[in-house]
């Protein structure tokens, strides 16, 4: 498996992690576009929006936590989630992108 998602969910690779549930994992982003900036991924290779149904209640229970060791719930936050080519989708691995820290433009580019 050559999914860079999943070698940093199985730790092979090295990432900043801020929090792990269950099925879920919560890391910095490598290229942050925001003060705040972490990606939360499923643990499993989940490459479709069906096969999230799943995992959202930890995916989410994974943003309100990150939000607050982050220190965004106040401020606020923003949670977005890339799927395919329109979308800039980079990694086919599903994951959500929880940014701050920062005012954040509407709607985005
Ligand atoms: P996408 O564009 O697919 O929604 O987002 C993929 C995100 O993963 C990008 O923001 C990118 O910077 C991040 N990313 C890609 N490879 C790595 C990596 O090896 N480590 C970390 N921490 N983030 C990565
Ligand atoms: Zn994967």
């Amino acid at each position: 498996m050559s999914c860079i998602f999943c070698k940093i969910a199985n730790k092979e690779i090295k990432s900043g992690i801020v929090h792990e549930n269950g099925t879920v994992i919560a890391f910095d982003d490598i290229a942050p576009q925001a003060p705040v900036h972490v990606v939360i991924i499923p643990k499993s290779h989940i490459l479709d929006v069906p096969g999230l149904n799943g995992v959202l209640e930890d995916i989410f229970s994974a943003v309100d936590q990150v939000a607050e060791i982050k220190g965004v719930k106040d401020p606020g936050f923003r949670v977005v989630m890339n799927k395919g080519k329109d979308s800039g989708q980079a990694v086919d691995h599903l994951h959500f992108h929880l940014l701050g820290g920062r005012p954040l433009k509407w709607p985005p580019g």
